[in-house]
C-alpha cells in the first residue's frame, strides 16, 4: 500500500466525519470511559470545541496491571451512547482480537494503541473487517516498522487505515512522556496514502506540552488531532496530567485549524 501504487490520498469516512488531505478533523474525549455521565459531559465538551470524533478507553492498556483497566462493554455501551447523542463517531481501542466483533458493534474506527502496533494477529484480525482502523505508532517503532505494520491490516483488504504519531522514546523522556516526531508527518506523507494525524497528548504527558505540541503537529502537515480531556484530571481514572480543560480544547483547536489553513 505504498504511494507508488496509490497515488491519491485514502479518505475515510465515519457518518460525522471526513478524515483526508482536504480536511482536518479532531478527535476528543476522556482516555478512560469513567462512568455514563462522566463520558456524556466529556461529549457535550468535545463536541463544543469542534470535535467530531469522540475518544475514550473501554480496555486500556495500563503499564501496571493494579491501574484501572477499563469499565470493558459498559464503557462501550456509555461512550456510543455519548456519541449518538451529540451526533459525534466513536473510536476505541481493541486490545485483543478476541474483543472484535464485540467492539464493532458500538465504535465506528477501531483504534490499535502504541503497545499492540505489532500485535500482527490483531492487525490482521482488523485487516478483515472494513472499519476504519486508527494505528498507533509504537513506542520503539521506526518509520519502516510503522509501514509494516499498516501494510499488515491492507494485506487482509482494509486499506482504511489511520496513522497516529503519539510520540516516540529517546534519551531523553524526563520533562516530555515521549518525543514527538513531528518529522514522522511529511515522511508518512510522503511513503503512504494513508491520512496522518496526531496526538499530542501522549507525546507530551504534561498538559503544558500538549497545545505546542498539537500546534507543531499541525504545521507539519496532519491531518487532525486526536486529543485527551477532563474537567477533573487530578481525579482522572487515567492519564489525568496530560489531559486539557474542556477550555484549553477550544482554544486548541481553534489556533490548528488557523494554522491548518495556512498550508
Ligand atoms: C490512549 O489512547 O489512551 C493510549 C493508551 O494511547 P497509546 O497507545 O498511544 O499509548
Ligand atoms: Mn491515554
Amino acid at each position: 500500500s505504498s504511494r507508488l501504487f496509490h497515488p491519491e490520498t485514502i479518505t475515510i469516512q465515519t457518518p460525522h466525519t471526513t478524515i483526508s488531505d482536504h480536511s482536518f478533523s479532531l478527535m476528543a474525549g476522556p482516555c478512560s470511559v469513567e462512568s455514563k455521565e462522566h463520558v456524556l459531559k466529556m461529549a457535550a465538551a468535545a463536541k463544543a470545541a469542534g470535535a467530531t470524533v469522540l475518544r475514550g478507553g473501554a480496555f486500556k492498556p495500563r503499564t501496571s496491571p493494579y491501574s484501572f483497566q477499563g469499565l470493558g462493554e459498559d464503557g462501550l455501551k456509555f461512550l456510543r451512547a455519548a456519541a449518538d447523542q451529540f451526533e459525534m463517531d466513536v473510536v476505541t481501542e481493541i486490545m485483543d482480537e478476541e474483543h472484535l466483533a464485540m467492539i464493532e458493534q458500538y465504535t465506528d474506527i477501531f483504534q490499535i494503541g502504541a503497545r499492540n502496533m505489532q500485535n500482527f494477529s490483531l492487525l490482521k484480525a482488523v485487516g478483515k473487517t472494513n472499519k476504519p482502523v486508527m494505528l498507533k505508532r509504537g513506542l520503539s517503532a521506526t518509520i519502516d516498522d510503522v509501514l509494516n505494520a499498516a501494510e499488515y491490516i491492507a494485506a487482509g483488504g482494509n486499506h482504511n487505515i489511520i496513522l497516529t504519531e503519539r510520540g516516540i522514546r529517546t534519551f531523553d523522556n524526563k520533562y516530555t512522556r515521549n518525543t514527538l516526531d513531528v518529522g514522522a508527518v511529511p515522511v508518512l506523507h510522503k511513503l503512504t496514502p494513508y491520512p496522518v494525524i496526531v496526538d499530542p497528548s501522549h507525546a507530551a504527558g504534561h498538559v503544558d506540552f500538549v497545545t505546542p505540541e498539537a500546534l507543531a503537529g499541525t504545521a507539519a502537515g496532519a491531518d487532525g488531532l486526536i486529543i485527551e480531556i477532563h474537567d477533573d484530571p487530578a481525579h482522572a481514572l487515567s492519564d489525568g496530567p496530560q489531559a486539557l480543560s474542556p477550555a484549553e480544547l477550544k482554544t486548541t483547536f481553534a489556533k490548528a485549524q488557523q494554522i491548518h489553513h495556512l498550508l
